[in-house]
């Protein structure tokens, strides 16, 4: 669509979607403070003044505050992984679940998945929406799905051998997972024909791409969504993987700076605020999404389409780690890490605060071949290790060199920090 037609269609979606949502005790008073209506709804500026939803504004109407028909009109739920405490519960009409499967058929085709291809799909099948999201939008592309859900390595990769799938789709630490068995040597390569492979759920690095995609000799793309606003299929990227296209058709998308809430300009980094505009069973106005990226401001992307596109997850508003008073995102540390060729790419982070100033320890396997009994050569690697996290980062951290297949690896999402001082607080 061209841009004109794709905002024209923006305004009369936003109007609906304030509708839905004024609908909810949650908008109802904070849209008639301001005098909004869905008639009063004239240009797409007015998104600036709606009102902002956070996740505590969703655990504070648990269970299901914020879903907009009656329950007999829901025709799925899913939840979020729910680290702590309880899950938040989101629920999609049956044309909500329609939706989603054509918004995940448009990121796979984006990447080159057709109807003749078959897909391994190692996301788990349950709350998560990775699972059942990516399910149907395979389906609708016509491609065939093994659903062999998360976990169990070996038969993964018996699978992958036996069935020979031409697409993977998981998280990217747990490809990391599998590509190392791979490398073990125990499986016979010769009987892979993955030729590429989605990735989402979790933030990864452009340097991790390369790691997969040399490893395995595959192309990965990286694909993103979240629970409350759907499950993948909000953005994802094309042939050039310049960014994830936004599906600006359903979703308006915005990049604010969390302390101000004002909105920064493309290309500048903030918090990304995401209103959906086509949903009924959960209508939410401006999500704020905790997520960290930018809006790139390069122009038209070659092929063709004229979403925009965002860059990849930087971090999170709640993961970023202050240490002695400077910001820290893991991502920073895992480029710095992957840039050098002795240390394989599994690392923990872990943050204490031994007395009144913060320490950081990262823990980091380095390669089998790389690993020798001379203590020098082993504090040489380590104080090169220092040196390059000290140039991206600005902080002097400890390197702790462990053996290879030491640390934890994962099938679903990674945990890579331990931050003790949370504990201690
Ligand atoms: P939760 O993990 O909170 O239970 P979800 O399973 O819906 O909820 O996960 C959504 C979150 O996962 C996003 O908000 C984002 O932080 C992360 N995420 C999803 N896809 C990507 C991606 N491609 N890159 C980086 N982070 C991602
Ligand atoms: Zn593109």
């Amino acid at each position: 669509m061209q841009r004109a037609d794709l905002e024209a269609l923006q305004l009369q979606r936003l109007r609906q979607a304030v509708k839905r949502a004024g609908a909810l005790p949650f908008y109802k008073d904070k849209l008639a403070q301001k005098s909004i209506t869905p008639e009063s709804i004239t240009s797409l500026d007015i998104l600036k003044d709606l009102p902002m939803t956070t996740k505590a504004d969703l655990r504070d109407n648990y269970p299901l505050g914020f879903m907009g028909v009656p329950r007999t009109e829901i025709a799925r739920y899913q939840g979020t992984s729910g680290t702590t405490g309880k899950p938040t519960w989101v629920a999609y009409t049956k044309q909500d679940v329609i939706n989603w499967s054509n918004l995940c058929a448009r990121f796979l085709v984006a990447g080159g998945l057709r109807q003749e291809h078959t897909v391994q799909l190692a996301f788990g099948f349950g709350l998560f929406t990775g699972g059942f999201g990516l399910h149907f939008g395979i389906e609708q592309v016509g491609a065939a799905i093994i659903p062999i859900s998360s976990g169990n390595s070996d038969r993964q990769l018996m699978c992958m051998q036996d069935l020979q799938p031409d697409a993977l789709i998981c998280t990217p630490s747990y490809a990391l997972k599998l590509m190392d068995i791979v490398q073990e040597g125990s499986v016979d390569r010769s009987k892979i024909t993955l030729k590429h492979a989605y990735f989402g759920g979790e933030p990864w690095t452009e340097s991790m791409r390369t790691r997969i995609e040399e490893g395995l000799q595959i192309r990965c793309w990286n694909n993103y969504g979240l629970a409350e606003i759907q499950g993948p299929g909000v953005s994802g990227e094309c042939a050039y993987r310049n960014g994830m296209h936004f599906q600006e058709d359903q979703f308006l998308f915005e990049v604010i700076d969390p302390q101000t809430l004002e909105r920064v300009p493309d290309g500048e980094r903030g918090e990304i605020v995401i209103t959906p505009i086509v949903r009924e069973g959960f209508p939410l106005l401006r999500y704020r999404t905790r997520d960290i990226g930018f809006i790139y401001n390069d122009g038209d992307c070659p092929c063709g389409r004229t979403t925009r596109r965002m860059s990849r997850i930087l971090g999170r508003t709640d993961d970023m780690l202050i240490i002695r008073g400077v910001n820290v995102f893991p991502s920073q540390i895992e480029t710095a890490l992957l840039k050098m060729d002795s240390v394989a790419p599994h690392y923990m982070i872990e943050v204490s605060r031994p007395k009144s100033l913060d320490e950081i320890t990262v823990h980091i396997e380095i390669k089998p071949e790389m690993f020798s009994d001379s203590m020098t050569e082993m504090q040489s690697i380590k104080k090169e290790i220092a040196t390059v996290i000290l140039s991206v980062t600005g902080l002097h951290m400890n390197v702790n060199l462990v053996s290879p297949n030491t640390l934890e690896r994962f099938e679903g999402k990674s945990r890579r920090v331990i931050d003790h001082r949370k504990l201690d607080d």
